[in-house]
């Protein structure tokens, strides 16, 4: 059984051979492309849109398939009672939407009207591109183009990316159903369900068009949401550059494949949802074919792996969280003060207090000090490192917090300002702990003003 693992060592091809081979763009000659497509002629996708060659844009075959055979479906139901057995039956008998994961362990299931190599391969050229113009269904075109546009529209073979599918070349299998894809998706798709209903319970009709038209329609339509939805709805756990999300509803919609941001980030994985009370029942079959020995070689990674990208996205979020808090004037855009100066400032009324060399205006504050005006008061104009650090009260990580957005000046010789011109003074800013952005992280108990150790006797008077 072919599996798609190619698609995933792309990115761990060196940059540099990838630069020596030819246009990314998919080569005209490739092996499944419509033979009558002939490369030195300008492909019709070349030409505008209008309204006298709209029709050749379209792509015929496929608005048959995915939207005039549903329509007739449709209008039948309206005069075909549906019957319980027929109902039954055809809940039975909806396979799961195969995705090129899923494609590879169950086979294809008759979802797609494109066929099955053609379908794997625009789903490699998706993973390998996604959003990029050769994403063949890239959302950034809208999500209606994502969903149907895209078949309904002729695609031009040379804007799609280029992907690997020879081992669906070589697939012996493979090759057969692509070369029969009309009369399997007609004789299993319509046929057989018409069959089975008509010879078991006498409902010929109900089974051609419930458990036929509407029942490919409907994995149609969810097999579709795979493309538009799951890149439009929901949360992004393990990387939000690209459009892949997860969500439940997704999931429900497409049998299991609504947790397509994981399924991007570790598309060989043969789950789409990793917890266990996730929809995915397409998970659940495979996982039942494997123990009935129909399926085998599942791919997955490990939860170390899965985890260290959750944690790097929620690191990156708390990143943008922290950027736009108010954690103080950086130290190094502070003036600098010399003691006199700030005594004097201190003495003329204004409410300065000097804590681990760095000087707080805290004259707004005064009044609401949880601790009282009286014991505020009698650190202004001192050196108040202990007292706020224990001597008098260990204040809190908020309260260090707090007292960073008051920050006016550094002391001239003061703790911090030293240790801060020294490491720049050697080329280290290992002194400061930042984020993925620069921006510099503190940490609770890491504040400038926390000291832990305060010597025991200075200003605790
Ligand atoms: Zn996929
Ligand atoms: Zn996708």
């Amino acid at each position: 059984m072919p599996s798609h693992q190619n698609v995933e060592t792309f990115a761990a091809v060196d940059p540099a051979y990838l630069s020596s081979q030819k246009s990314a763009a998919a080569s005209t000659s490739e092996p499944n492309r419509n033979h009558k497509y002939d490369p030195k002629k300008p492909h019709i996708t070349e030409t505008p849109l209008t309204r006298r060659n709209w029709y050749k844009h379209v792509n015929w075959l496929n608005v048959v398939f995915i939207i005039g055979i549903p329509i007739t479906g449709l209008i039948a139901a309206i005069y075909t009672p549906l019957r319980l057995p027929t109902a039954i039956f055809a809940v039975l008998t909806t396979s799961p939407p195969a995705s090129a994961s899923q494609q590879a362990t169950i086979g294809y299931g008759h979802t797609p009207p494109t066929r099955p190599p053609w379908w794997a391969r625009d789903h490699r050229a998706h993973h390998r591109y996604t959003d990029t113009d050769k994403d063949p269904y890239s959302v950034r075109k809208g999500l209606l183009y994502s969903h149907l546009g895209w078949m309904v529209m002729k695609q031009n073979p040379k804007r799609i990316g280029r992907t690997d599918i020879s081992d669906l070349n070589d697939d012996k299998v493979v090759q057969w159903q692509h070369k029969n894809y009309i009369k399997v998706v007609v004789f299993m798709g319509l046929i057989f369900p018409m069959l089975v209903a008509g010879l078991l319970w006498g409902d010929w009709v109900g089974g051609i068009v419930y458990a036929g038209i509407l029942r490919i329609f409907f994995v149609q339509q969810a097999t579709f949401c795979v493309n538009s939805l799951a890149h439009w709805l929901g949360d992004q756990p393990f990387d939000d550059r690209n459009s892949p999300r997860d969500h439940v509803i997704t999931a429900l919609v497409t049998l299991g494949e609504g947790y397509h941001n994981f399924h991007h980030e570790f598309p060989s994985d043969y789950r789409n949802a990793i917890e266990w009370h996730q929809y995915d029942p397409t998970k659940w079959s495979i996982w039942v074919w494997k123990q009935m020995g129909l399926a085998y070689d599942l791919k997955q990674f490990r939860s170390n792996e899965i985890e260290k990208g959750r944690v790097q996205q929620q690191q990156k979020k708390l990143d943008q969280k922290r950027a736009k808090l108010d954690w103080g004037v950086p130290l190094d855009s502070l003036p600098v003060m010399e003691w006199d100066d700030y005594v004097d400032q201190a003495k003329n009324g204004r409410g300065l207090v000097a804590v681990a060399g760095v000087v707080h205006d805290v004259t707004d504050f005064i009044a609401d000090h949880p601790g009282g005006k009286a014991m505020i008061k009698s650190g202004l104009g001192k050196d108040a490192t202990a007292m706020f650090n224990g001597g008098v009260y260990n204040h809190s990580n908020a309260a260090h917090n707090l007292l960073s957005t008051m920050r006016v000046g550094v002391i001239r010789g003061g703790m911090e300002v030293e240790i801060w011109k020294r490491a720049r003074d050697e080329g280290k800013d290992a002194v400061y702990v930042k984020d993925g952005n620069g921006t510099r992280v503190v940490r609770a108990g890491d504040q400038v003003t926390k000291v832990h150790d305060p010597p025991a006797s200075a200003g605790a008077a």
